[in-house]
């Protein structure tokens, strides 16, 4: 992937589409980005743990170079917009939570509407394309202080991702890392095989 792309090229070469959740996580990214004066992160420099499983963690990704392959994305299932994005060399964190919305505009509840649908008309894929126009130059002009909020927070890094020898599984004979295996007296099984 092309570093030097623009953040919102970046975001949507690596999701494969344009989307407000897409957007949302544009704005986390950017705005951790500058808070911690950080640039992207090449050598798990930087850390993200993100609250949802969403659309916006791609922007995470693909932005502040945080990737579950990397080992430094940590998913915790809460079903929050939550992103909290951690700086090993600055020693700094700042956790940042997307408001809630009671009442969501009229143009981003037509937006979901449609993107339900399987089959769109015509005029609804225009209408659809027209909607998402006006939900990007809100998501990305609006203050950020009226989409989130943020602090500073004391954080406790984890070590850096590990890398354990592959030990063989005795009943399938595929490899598995090995504290993932059991061990029985038949050797070590694979959790696929218990
Ligand atoms: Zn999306
Ligand atoms: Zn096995």
């Amino acid at each position: 992937m092309c570093k030097n792309m623009p953040p919102l090229e970046l975001a949507i070469q690596f999701h494969g589409h344009i989307c407000p959740g897409l957007l949302m996580g544009i704005r986390v990214a950017e705005f951790a980005q500058k808070h911690l004066n950080v640039s992207q992160d090449y050598d798990e420099e930087l850390l993200a743990v993100v609250e949802t499983n969403s659309c916006g963690v791609d922007a995470i990704q693909a932005i502040l170079g945080c990737t579950f392959g990397k080992g430094n994305l940590i998913f915790n299932d809460y079903g929050k917009n939550v992103y909290t994005i951690a700086s090993r060399d600055k020693n700094r964190a700042v956790r940042i939570a997307q408001k809630f919305k009671e009442k969501p505009e009229p143009d981003s509840m037509r937006y979901r509407q449609l993107s339900r649908k399987v089959v769109l008309t015509d005029e609804e894929t225009i209408e659809r394309e027209n909607l998402l126009g006006i939900i990007f130059e809100r998501i990305m002009s609006s203050p950020f202080e009226e989409l989130f909020t943020w602090q500073e927070i004391e954080f406790g890094f984890p070590q850096k991702a590990q890398i354990y020898p592959t030990v063989q599984c005795a009943l399938c004979g595929e490899g598995v890392m090995e504290p993932r295996a059991v061990k029985n007296e038949k050797g070590y099984i694979c959790l696929t095989c218990i």
